[in-house]
């Protein structure tokens, strides 16, 4: 069978490594126009956001840009087709969804032409994305999915068994939804560009440097170990950390999501799948799969299991059960590599609010503490975009699509209930997409 996870954990993810050349820990104390706490998607887009419109910025980062979700992900850039719609829009209502769905689909063609601006190489392969049906039984779920993305603005086209043949998608994935915009790149490269790219713009990073809590006020203090930085803004892009810092701890949970990798696929392995064009393809289980092949010719297949930790807390630990189960989704969809080995193994965490929505906003007595969070697993395009809001905000204009965003986030649950409630429906979602995998593997045996 495909895959032995063993020995292959990578705790800095699959696409990164610790900069040859980190930038320094902050001594002493430093001003600026604003500090920024955090350096992947979100803190690394506003800086450079904010040093385009002439403003003096200091990041601090607890590791290296790059060490959260946004050098561990799938790197797939996708819009609002990805939504979880049924969790949102009661709540929200249709004008409002739209809005939403609208902001999810321009942080495609956001990141698309900052890769242009900033010059950054990260294998962008703009292929578009199927979410695709592993067993029939998965159509109607899909269908309606698409119909809901489609009324709210987001286009997608249903691909029927014939057309996925065509297109040489991998057999294992019968029909699909095929949302045109979007793709896959490689996350490592785009974090590590955008960091460049903030160097080079003159924006002061610290790695290695952590936050530890802030005095607020007109002019924020945000205090280090070793020193502090202040500015009249200060913006918290820890997105799954968040809750740990004090604040969102009744707003956003972190998830742990799981990716494994294989090695390079041989030329006759790659031939065995076809897949020409190369799509980003997620599942339409509850709990999705998703696979993409990479530059270096590697599968990496993220996700079908999460994991909530008690407390809110966010170890740097292997999660094995997960690799085992990706590892058996490798051996599922793709029964031609068999025996391919696995190369890495990793995992990262999302932060997650109960509607899956992001949550941006303000805090502190001059509400000038700025917080963006909770994109769940869609934070290549929404939290690049995020910068560009954030930095408009901070310069004295409330920007329509931030506007759009606002909205009335669900309260989470406190300990133990939330720890109770949230793995039970991990495992409701499990024996589900379980039973479906299943009936995928009787009938292929047949
Ligand atoms: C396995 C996996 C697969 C995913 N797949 C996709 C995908 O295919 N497409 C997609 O759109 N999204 C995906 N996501 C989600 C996406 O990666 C995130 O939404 C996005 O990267 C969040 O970016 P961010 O900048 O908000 O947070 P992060 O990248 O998590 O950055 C937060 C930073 O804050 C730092 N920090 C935390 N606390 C402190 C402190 N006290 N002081 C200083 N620094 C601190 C952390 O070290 C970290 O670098 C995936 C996530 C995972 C884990």
């Amino acid at each position: 069978m495909a895959g032995s996870t063993g020995n292959t954990y990578r705790p800095l993810g699959g696409w990164v490594e610790m900069p040859e050349a980190p930038q320094p820990e902050l001594e002493g104390d430093v001003s600026a126009d604003v500090v920024i706490v955090g350096a992947g998607f979100a803190g690394l887009s506003t800086a450079l956001e904010l040093a385009a419109r002439g403003a003096k910025v200091v990041v601090l980062e607890r590791e290296f840009a790059g060490f959260g979700a946004s050098g561990r992900n799938a790197g797939y850039l996708a819009g609002g087709q990805g939504l979880e719609y049924d969790l949102f829009l009661k709540r929200v209502g249709r004008e409002q969804a739209r809005g939403i769905v609208g902001f999810y689909d321009a942080g495609v063609g956001y990141v698309e032409g900052k890769l242009r601006d900033y010059g950054i190489d990260c294998d962008y392969n703009a292929s578009g994305i199927i979410r695709a049906a592993v067993h029939p039984s998965q159509e109607k779920k899909l269908r309606r999915r698409m119909q809901v993305g489609i009324e709210l603005g987001s286009p997608a086209e249903f691909l029927d068994q014939a057309a996925m043949r065509a297109r040489g998608i991998p057999p294992a994935f019968l029909f699909g939804a095929y949302s045109p915009g979007g793709g896959t790149l490689d996350p490592g490269k785009y974090v590590m560009g955008l960091r460049r790219a903030a160097l080079r713009a003159g924006v002061r990073i610290y790695e290695n440097t952590t936050l530890q809590s802030w005095v607020d006020g007109p002019v924020v203090r945000a205090l280090t170990a070793r020193g502090s930085a202040s500015a009249p803004f200060l913006v918290l892009a820890t997105n799954a950390y968040t809750p740990q810092l004090g604040l969102l701890r009744d707003k956003v949970m972190p998830l742990r999501v799981s990716a494994i990798e294989t090695e390079p696929l041989s030329a006759r392995q790659l031939a065995s799948l076809g897949w020409a064009r190369r799509e980003g393809i997620v599942t339409s289980h509850w709990t999705m799969e998703s696979h993409r092949l990479t530059a270096r010719d590697t599968l990496v297949l993220t996700t079908k299991r999460l994991h909530y930790v008690y407390g809110r807390q966010t170890p740097s630990v292997p999660d094995t059960s997960a690799y085992r189960q990706l590892a058996q989704g490798l051996h599922e969809r793709f029964p031609t590599l068999d025996g391919v080995a696995i190369r890495a193994c990793w995992s990262g965490y999302i932060s997650f609010a109960y509607d899956a929505l992001p949550v941006v906003g303000e805090a502190g007595a001059q509400r000038n503490i700025l917080y963006a969070a909770g994109c769940s697993g869609h934070g290549v395009g929404t939290q690049s975009l995020m910068g560009r809001l954030l930095a408009e905000r901070i310069g004295g204009t409330e920007p329509a699509l931030l506007s759009t965003l606002r909205h009335q986030t669900p309260s989470t649950l406190p300990e133990p209930l939330q720890w109770c409630v949230v793995n039970s429906a991990l495992g409701v979602a499990n024996a589900m997409d379980d039973r479906v995998n299943r009936k995928a593997r009787s009938a292929a045996r047949r």
